[in-house]
């Protein structure tokens, strides 16, 4: 009746796409993070290590300037120390072939200034004259120094670039990553809102619907898997206690209908004995009088019926387990129903052997006189009843047929049912329709089962079969 779902997606799949799409955003986030980080302090540490470089070339320059025009011997030699601290400093931020050139042209043109310049002093030369004649090698000192501190310079702003680069992609990065998680956000709670809650709410709406008594209300099944699976479950279950409350009012309508007869009988009868106008005959109190008990006993058993269903439905069903001969059940109940039905020949057949078996004599004896009693009440023109007790490997099988009515194929399944009388039956013969439904619980509780074979017209066969072990019986009840 209501379809199972087929490929709707479940909440733990959707919940799990969207953990994966939120938690592999962030650490793609992450990564480029760290790989960002990364690059950014390489850049900051080359543009360290230009500005070094600059600075140190300069300082060079004023260095060699300084030593050009100085006159005193000692400061010249302290400069000279300075100069080649300088090339021992600047060789330390070399990180390109081209600078590795520079510098090394640089040094060359130090030590030939230098030496040029020791050896215009030692000729004895004055300051003035001295600076005249090594302008040509301090110029040559000073190019690739400028050539040096330019490189440096545009290495900076090379560097530079490069990190506005990765800055802008490191911008549109996280832009990106920033729309993945509004995205997956957004989606899930517009996906929670239309989906999940609205089928939420109409699962709530058609609960609430049915608790207020609209036995009709049921929920659309709609949404994420889990949903739809508890929608289709209170539907299935809402046509059950809808069923079963049609039943309630059909089984209703039968007991007031059933109880109308004997209720009847009983205000005849009791009218004719009653009626001071035509006073009955000996005779004719006497068949009054045996009309009004049968009516009695008839009212009596459907209460027993009713009664029994309720405490089986309460699950109130005791058994005093003891260990007897079966036997002693069949020959009990058969000699009863022997005396009150003379229109039928009851038919006992019982092994020779003792059928020691742990049951409850009382519940098994109700058993066996609901299957007699149908057997007689259904078979209309009398007949044969026949009674067999067999056993088996590990269990008995007791046996009642009759050449009745017989059941209709489609009521068989659902006899067992409570208030379920088969159509054939119903207002042939009076009954609750409690009877076999109290017997198949009883079976069940000893472990066993009971079972129906019946064709219209020709007879029903009813088998139960019960196990021999005690414990087995013990522990179901
Ligand atoms: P009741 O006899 O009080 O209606 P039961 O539960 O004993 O209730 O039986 C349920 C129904 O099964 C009966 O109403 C009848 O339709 C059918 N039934 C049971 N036993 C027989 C039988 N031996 N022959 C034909 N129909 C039977």
């Amino acid at each position: 009746m209501f379809g199972r779902p087929s490929s709707a997606a479940s909440l733990g799949s959707i919940l799990a796409a969207v953990m994966t799409a939120v938690g592999g955003s962030a650490f793609v986030a992450a990564v480029a993070l760290v790989a960002i980080t990364h690059y950014m302090h390489r850049a900051v540490t080359e543009v360290i290590a230009a500005t070094d470089s600059v600075h140190t070339a300069e300082e060079m320059e004023v260095d060699l300037l300084v030593h050009s025009r100085l006159d005193e011997r000692m400061g010249r030699a302290q400069l000279e120390g300075q100069l080649r601290g300088w090339l021992v400093e600047i060789r330390r931020h070399v990180d390109t072939q081209a600078e590795e050139r520079l510098v090394e042209e640089v040094a060359a043109r130090v030590d030939t200034y230098l030496l040029e310049s020791h050896r215009a002093r030692a000729l004895g030369l004055s300051v003035e004259q001295v600076a005249a004649e090594m302008a040509p090698e301090l110029e040559a000192a000073f190019l690739p120094l400028e050539s040096l501190v330019h490189l440096n310079v545009q290495q900076t702003r090379d560097t530079a670039g490069v990190a506005a680069r990765w800055d802008r992609m490191a911008n549109y990065f996280g832009l990106a990553i920033a729309c993945v998680l509004v995205l997956s956000v957004t989606s899930v709670l517009l996906w929670l809102r239309l989906f999940a809650f609205r089928s939420v709410l109409e699962l709530e709406t058609a609960m609430r619907r049915f608790a207020e008594g609209d036995k009709t209300a049921r929920a659309p099944v709609t949404g994420a898997r889990e949903l739809r699976d508890i929608a289709i479950h209170f539907n299935e279950m809402a046509a059950a206690l809808e069923r079963q409350y049609d039943n309630q009012i059909a089984f209703l309508g039968g007991v007031v209908h059933d109880l109308r007869n004997p209720l009847s009988v009983l205000k005849l009868s009791s009218a004719a004995l009653s009626n001071p106008k035509t006073p009955p005959s000996v005779d004719g109190t006497h068949k009054a009088l045996g009309m009004i008990k049968r009516q009695v006993e008839r009212l009596e058993r459907m209460l027993e019926d009713l009664l029994d269903a309720a405490r089986v439905e309460a699950g109130h069903l005791e058994l005093r387990i003891t260990r007897r001969d079966l036997r002693d059940v069949c020959r009990e109940v058969v000699e009863t129903f022997r005396e009150g039905a003379p229109r039928h020949e009851l038919l006992l057949l019982l092994p020779a052997e003792p059928v020691p078996l742990a049951f409850d004599p009382l519940r098994i004896e109700q058993v066996l006189t609901n299957l007699v009693s149908n057997a007689i009440k259904y078979s209309p023109r009398g007949g044969v009843v026949e009674v067999e007790l067999g056993q088996r490997e590990r269990h008995a099988v007791l046996e009642v047929r009759d050449h009745g009515i017989g059941i209709p194929e489609e009521d068989r399944k659902r006899i067992f049912e409570p208030f379920r009388r088969s159509g054939a039956s119903r207002g042939l013969v009076p009954g609750a329709g409690m009877g076999l439904f109290v017997a198949r619980r009883i079976v069940e509780a000893h472990r066993g089962r009971i079972e129906v074979e019946s064709e219209c017209g020709i007879g029903t066969r009813f088998r139960v079969h019960l196990p021999e072990s005690a414990s087995d019986a013990s522990a179901a009840a």
